[in-house]
């Protein structure tokens, strides 16, 4: 049956009844030229946005300052490019739109040492298969220019004299009028406008001699804007806003000079700049392309050097020997592979590496110096910077979003601190478990009851809060540890030195309220003290030493624990049992209770669990400071020295304790490791800085960048 089918269909076409044999061969015709040069033309103009593409970069080859965009209905009603180049001579214009008739290639080795960017004399002639063309251009020293239109490589009638400005203009109207699907396709798609408006952000940011602007029929303003003459950075700013280009850093690699074969300049984003999907703008030889290959192996150095900042923003321009690029292998041109690729991307990969590690390391004043200039430009350039439908939109994340992205990292906040602990101490997780279901079946029951007071506490805290002292710690910089409490931060131009123990009791504090309000309560009640807690958090980080010294290393971190609980014994004990007490008083007396006294009971608790877990500096003495002689070797315990009594001053460097010497190195350094990646984290998500610490000295500013600044100017 179904054979005879296909047999009728065909027999409409065929003059003679066929054999069964030839039934089965499938016939093979010509396709007719026009559908073949549309099928061609859909290939080369896939999109709305890949006629732009072409058009621009004729634009850019005819020498052009002035590039300007204009687009309807995300280009399917009209895609119009008007620039100030060269022009189109008067005699070339009835062959303009046929098939690889072109200015820029006359034979094919002629492709090896291309230079522009179009070179196949395919696009003109494919807009015309698949769209109305219309061209207006003007030579230098014509009194007027010409206007013809085209239609399936072929100029409608001769062309018409008319008034021009500088340059040509090419106007594509009801693009894919002749291919319902794809027109269908794409009219469902909203996005056209905005992989255009990516587009002129892309070439704006390369071709910074040249001013572009893109924007919607009818609108008044411009999406993109860019200023010819403009510094690479300056383009960056003003296109992808002042977000993406403060957090950039400058890029070079190149071969040995002898052979000055391979070059790549450009800007990567560091650690801070944080977006949900990777932005590559990637010029080779000056030609916008994509290189697969080269933006898988930029990810990898990302998710392998800043895991957080895995989807970085990348501006690199490569120059190779124009005979060391394939630019045949993709049909519009797009998709690049180079010779030697796998030695270029490792050199990348290997520069990029080296960048990002160093700019993760030393987060200070180089990166920051710029931020005077840059908010000044943020906020005369703040207006006209974000296009509103841009694609990859890294600008539209405020700072605030970009922070709370650390809340999602376990190493950004004390909760995973807590929560490890209770999962890694197997001992006391069955007492735990019993002790903290009890608590729950309780707790549910009289859930209103402990909220108000504590409600009232909350309140406290974010009434009193210094909105300036919250902005400075909301987007502070922590620089380091200035001694043994303060820290030194910049924020803005400004450093200033704030005290870590005042700032994680108040952290504690808050937290431990608010946790209440929540009734989250029970993970605070584990009495666990936080230099264990850092210890495991940092024992994932740690290299694995040798069986035996790890071992040992366990037992110095237990033993030292020891020492730290066996310190604070009185108030854990004292924590513990009014924790429990208070809890138990809370859930069986309810509402007996006095609320001022319940909110002073509280308050106390909440204070004495805050000072607990602040960031006391160790009990062992700073032995990178001045407390270096604690841990030298008491002279008298020498027997090889004899009988001889030294003072302290005598005894050689290497007579420390270097038991002590290294259990309080490390503890000092860990505690730094738990402020820069704990506590700052942490206060800049929850911290409400109680309008008391502005006067309080728990911050001190110490100096304004901007003066330092003039002070090295002037020597
Ligand atoms: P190609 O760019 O590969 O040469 P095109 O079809 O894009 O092919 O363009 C054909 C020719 O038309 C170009 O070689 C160039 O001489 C001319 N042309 C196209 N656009 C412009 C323009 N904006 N200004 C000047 N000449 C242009
Ligand atoms: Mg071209």
């Amino acid at each position: 049956m179904e054979l005879e089918a296909q047999a009728s269909d065909r027999m409409d076409t065929e003059e003679c009844t066929p054999t069964p044999l030839q039934r089965e061969l499938p016939i093979i015709r010509r396709l007719d030229e026009a559908v073949v040069n549309r099928i061609a033309a859909g290939e080369v103009i896939q999109r709305p946005v890949s006629a732009v593409k072409e058009l621009v970069e004729n634009s850019i080859d005819a020498g052009s300052t002035s590039i300007t965009v204009v687009v309807k209905d995300g280009g399917l009603k009209l895609i119009q490019v008007s620039d100030d180049g060269h022009g189109i001579r008067y005699e070339d214009l009835p062959i303009l739109c046929e098939r690889h008739t072109t200015s820029k290639l006359s034979k094919y080795e002629d492709l090896q040492s291309i230079k522009s960017m179009g070179f196949r004399g395919e696009a003109l002639a494919s807009m015309t298969y698949v769209g109305h063309v219309t061209v207006t251009t003007i030579t230098k020293d014509q009194l007027h220019g010409y206007r013809a239109t085209y239609k399936d490589g072929v100029m409608g009638c001769e062309p018409k004299a008319c008034a021009a400005v500088k340059g040509t203009q090419i106007m594509i109207e009801n693009l894919f009028y002749n291919m319902a699907a794809r027109k269908k396709t794409l009219q469902n798609s909203a996005d056209d406008y905005s992989k255009i408006v990516d587009l002129i952000c892309r070439f704006a940011i390369h071709h910074t001699s040249v001013s572009f602007s893109c924007r919607k029929h009818g609108a008044a303003r411009a999406d993109v804007q860019s200023v010819s003459k403009s510094s690479r950075l300056d383009a960056i700013r003003s296109v992808y806003g002042v977000s993406v280009a403060q957090n950039l850093l400058k890029i070079e690699v190149s071969d040995d000079p002898s052979s000055s074969s391979f070059k790549m300049d450009g800007f990567i984003s560091n650690s801070n700049y944080i977006a949900k999907k990777i932005a590559m703008v990637l010029f080779i030889n000056d030609r916008l392309v994509e290189c697969g290959a080269l933006k898988r192996a930029i990810e990898i150095v990302y998710a392998a050097t800043l895991p957080k900042a895995s989807k970085p923003f990348i501006y690199m321009s490569i120059k190779l020997p124009p005979e060391h690029v394939d630019v045949n292998v993709h049909p519009t041109k797009r998709e690049v592979t180079l010779l030697n690729q796998e030695i270029i991307i490792e050199k990348i990969q290997s520069a990029m590496e080296s960048k990002l590690r160093n700019s993760n390391e030393s987060r200070t004043f180089r990166e920051q110096k710029v931020d005077p200039l840059d908010n000044s430009v943020s906020t005369s350039k703040a207006a006209s910077t974000p296009p509103s439908s841009f694609g990859t939109k890294p600008q539209k994340v405020p700072v605030h979003k970009m922070v709370r992205t650390d809340s999602q990292d376990p190493a950004g906040r004390l909760d995973a601190y807590m929560q490890s602990t209770q999962s890694s101490q197997m001992q006391r997780n069955s007492c735990l478990a019993s002790m903290r279901s009890s608590i729950k079946e309780r707790r549910n029951s009289r859930e209103t009851a402990d909220l108000t007071s504590i409600q009232e506490l909350v309140r406290e805290i974010d009434s009193s809060c210094h909105t300036e002292l919250l902005d400075l710690v909301g987007h502070c910089t922590y620089l380091g540890m200035a001694d043994d409490v303060f820290a030194l931060l910049q924020h803005n131009t400004h450093l200033y030195l704030a005290n870590v123990v005042n700032l994680s009791k108040e952290l504690m504090y808050q937290q431990v309220l608010r946790r209440f309000a929540h009734f989250s309560a029970i993970q605070l009640s584990v009495p666990a003290p936080l230099w264990e807690l850092i210890m495991l958090a940092l024992k994932e980080d740690e290299l694995e030493p040798e069986g035996g010294e790890q071992e040992n290393l366990r037992e110095k971190i237990a033993e030292m624990n020891t020492k730290v609980i066996k310190q604070k014994t009185e108030m854990l004990e004292e924590y513990f049992g009014i924790h429990i007490d208070q809890d138990e008083l809370l859930l069986c007396l309810g509402n007996d209770v006095n609320w001022d006294d319940e909110k002073a009971c509280f308050q106390t608790i909440a204070g004495a669990i805050a000072n607990f877990y602040a960031f006391h500096p160790p009990l062992l003495p700073n032995p990178s400071g001045e407390s270096l002689q604690f841990y030298k070797r008491a002279s008298s315990g020498d027997p090889e020295e004899g009988s001889t009594s030294h003072s302290a001053d005598d005894i050689p460097e290497e007579q420390l304790e270097q038991d002590l010497f290294s259990e309080a190195e490390r503890a000092w350094s860990q505690r730094e490791w738990s402020i820069q990646h704990v506590l700052f984290p942490s206060m800049r998500l929850f911290l409400k800085p109680p309008t008391s610490m502005a006067t309080d000295g728990t911050f001190v500013k110490v100096a304004s960048l901007e003066k330092l600044y003039k002070i090295f100017e002037r020597c």
